[in-house]
């Protein structure tokens, strides 16, 4: 039976983590691997709809999804987690809940950086005051970034290309160093 690793990423909206988790399935597909993407956003917007945005709620919802990664462990060899998660004690339950088999992917990209790209357009409506308790941005709604890292993808700094290829070769060597010590 599989018993996925997971790559619980965290990183500001906009900063890549959708974009470059569905370039490293199609890449591990290939060679492959299996694996399942839990996307918090498309997470909230179906089963945890009922949750909103406040601190509270922001940590009920990753640890909600800690508990899916632990249920679903089966279904692949890898299971990614594109998911903002802004809290350093949230991530730290996760990897506590999932064993030494959790490992935390910082996608690093800066305000500036996010702001200019505004893919979802957010930023902008921050900044008109339309909408409030925008992660790393709104005053009320802090960004934790980690400090010590499993991996850190230069997404702010890169194309799509480079950071996917950076994540497919770490999650590779995961997988690899992990084989090794099945041996
Ligand atoms: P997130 O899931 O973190 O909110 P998205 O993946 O939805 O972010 O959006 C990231 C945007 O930034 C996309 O439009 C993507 O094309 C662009 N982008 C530019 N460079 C990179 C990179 N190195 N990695 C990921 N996305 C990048």
């Amino acid at each position: 039976m599989k018993s996925g690793a997971v790559f619980w990423f965290t990183g500001l909206s906009g900063a890549g983590k959708t974009t470059v988790a569905g370039g490293a399935q199609r890449a591990l597909e290939r060679e492959g691997y299996s694996v399942l993407i839990l996307d918090g956003d498309q997470i909230r917007s179906g089963l945890h709809r009922d949750l909103g945005f406040s601190e509270a709620e922001i940590e009920e919802n990753n640890a909600r999804i800690a508990g899916l990664c632990e249920a679903r462990r089966a279904e692949a060899d890898v299971i990614l987690v594109p998911i903002i998660s802004p809290y350093r004690r949230s991530r730290q339950a996760a990897k506590k809940r999932l064993g030494g088999r959790c490992f935390e992917v910082y996608f690093d990209a800066s305000l500036e950086c996010v702001m200019k790209r505004d893919v979802k357009g957010l930023y902008a409506k921050a900044i008109r005051r339309e909408l409030s308790g925008v992660i790393g941005f709104s005053p009320e709604s802090v960004y934790e970034t980690p400090l010590t890292p499993d991996f850190t993808v230069r997404s702010g700094a890169q194309t799509v290309d480079e950071s996917v290829r950076d994540l497919v070769g770490f999650i590779k060597d995961c997988l690899r160093r992990e084989g090794e010590r099945k041996l």
